[in-house]
């Protein structure tokens, strides 16, 4: 099944069970200083959630695209995250609960006429006091007690306001994945063997002042299911990568890059991070969001420069990013008409930021000659802690490539100066961060989706990030 047929026929059985389409939001957050980028399909619907609005029907069902910056140090490497993914998910502000989500999902994913999975293969989780989702994924759905896993983490909590528990459902990828010898390999486990496909939230109490919780006079139901995670299961590939929503991208940077695809571990991490990174910034681009030196900006100017340096990796050293906007665009179009409308706009951002990138590489490769010189002078063997960090923090450097050039002049770099500089730079982007207030929602992760520490605390234009 294609992933434009999930997306499709995720939104087609909510409509039949008396849902109305909420079209996908824009990923720059509206009226929600709290909030970097819309990051799950909930975090645009917190107007009806939190009285601002009424719906007009208060079953709501959405594909919603969403960024998340959390998880970039997983990605390409685990079959699972992405910066750019989008959440399928169905809401009830305050009419069905608990009952209806869990049979509903259910059928949706077992279902012949729905998605067919096998129902064996999935497992579920809920929080260990909620005795009526076990009651009804053990006596309604008639899952096994063996395949119920109680997690105390299984509570999404902001403090004051509505909290809940929540139940996710598992697909258990089987032993290839992942032996359950090892005390990792369980249902919310650091594993690759049991994928979370679905999160369910039960929204039902509310968390008091004083620190106790009394039920909800209107329940809420909020769920996330990865749309790319569900096409992964269903085309039965080992990664999200491999499924139509990515290998079109993956392909078209072999041909260009002159590689292959599932031969080398390292290629296939640089291919799946560019793959991923040029998914991003042509929808963050779509939306309105310009390379910069902070905020959104900040993340897409990372974004690129680490994709680019992926590139170079493999061989690649001209502007190249901006040439898979047509691609992104196209696999999508189903849904989304943004990239396609805007593509020449995208496209020419993307390939200006690129052209920029590289002149700043090019004039770190100067300013690393005239140290080399320096040092000979001087009669030293390396070049200084300082010195590398400067490169790095302003021409985007990796300590590895002014490694690989200082020993063509038989000099070595000071590592132990290196990471003390960059300690010291992480307690001033720390200093420097502001705490964002922000909605604990879909298991916590509006709260997680802080700015990481190197994302802030520049000044400089040409201040840079780690690439790998
Ligand atoms: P994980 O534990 O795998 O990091 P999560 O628990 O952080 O996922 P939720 O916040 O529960 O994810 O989001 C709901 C659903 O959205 C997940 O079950 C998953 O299918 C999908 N999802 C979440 N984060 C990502 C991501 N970075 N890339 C792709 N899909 C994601
Ligand atoms: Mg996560
Ligand atoms: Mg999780
Ligand atoms: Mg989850």
């Amino acid at each position: 099944m294609k992933a434009y047929e999930i997306r499709r026929k995720f939104l087609e059985f909510f409509v039949e069970k008396g849902h109305d389409i909420e079209p996908s939001a824009s990923l720059v957050p509206v009226d929600d200083p709290s909030l970097l980028w819309i990051n799950s399909g909930v975090a645009t619907l917190k107007k009806y959630f939190d009285g601002r609005l009424t719906p007009e029907n208060p079953r709501i069902v959405n594909a919603q695209k969403s960024i998340r910056t959390n998880d970039i140090e997983n990605v390409g490497y685990t079959a699972r995250h992405h910066t750019f993914f989008e959440m399928l998910g169905n809401f009830s502000v305050g009419d069905y609960f608990k009952e209806e989500a869990i049979i509903w999902a259910w059928e949706f994913l077992t279902s012949p006429k729905w998605l067919g999975l096998n129902p064996e293969r999935l497992h579920v989780t809920i929080h260990p006091k909620d005795d009526e989702a076990y009651h009804i994924w053990y006596e309604k759905i008639g899952i096994p007690e063996s395949r119920i896993v109680k997690l105390e983490d299984n509570f999404w909590d902001i403090g004051e306001g509505p909290s809940g528990p929540n139940s996710e459902i598992f697909y258990d990828r089987g032993e290839e994945f992942g032996s359950l010898s090892d005390p990792e390999c369980y249902p919310g486990g650091e594993n690759e063997r049991f994928l979370e496909i679905w999160n369910l939230v039960f929204s039902q109490f509310n968390h008091n002042p004083d620190g106790s919780y009394t039920p909800l006079p209107n329940k809420n139901i909020d769920t996330g299911m990865g749309l790319e995670r569900v096409a992964s299961v269903l085309q039965n590939v080992q990664t999200n990568y491999d499924t139509d929503l990515f290998q079109p991208i993956i392909q078209e940077a072999c041909r260009k890059l002159n590689v292959s695809y599932g031969k080398d571990k390292e290629t296939d991490i640089a291919l799946k991070v560019m793959a991923d990174h040029i998914r991003t910034l042509v929808f963050a681009i779509g939306d309105g969001v310009l390379p910069s030196n902070e905020g959104r900006g900040y993340v897409l100017r990372r974004l690129l420069r680490r994709a680019v340096r992926y590139g170079q990796k493999l061989g690649m050293n001209r502007p190249f990013l901006y040439e898979f906007t047509d691609i992104v665009a196209e696999i999508m179009s189903d849904y989304y008409p943004e990239p396609i409308d805007k593509k020449e706009f995208i496209a020419k951002v993307i390939y200006g930021e690129e052209e920029r990138f590289l002149e700043t590489l090019a004039d770190g490769l100067r300013i690393l000659e005239e140290m080399v010189h320096l040092a000979e002078e001087e009669g030293r063997n390396t070049i200084t802690g300082p010195e590398a960090f400067k490169l790095y923090d302003t021409y985007g450097f990796p300590i590895e490539l002014t490694e690989d050039i200082a020993s063509e002049h038989g000099l070595a770099v000071d590592h132990v100066g290196f990471d003390q500089e960059m300690e010291l730079q992480r307690k001033r982007a720390r200093a420097a961060r502001q705490d964002v207030d922000s909605m604990k929602v879909q298991g916590g992760v509006l709260t997680e989706l802080e700015v990481p520490s190197e994302f802030v605390g520049y000044e400089n234009l040409e201040k840079q990030t780690e690439i790998s």
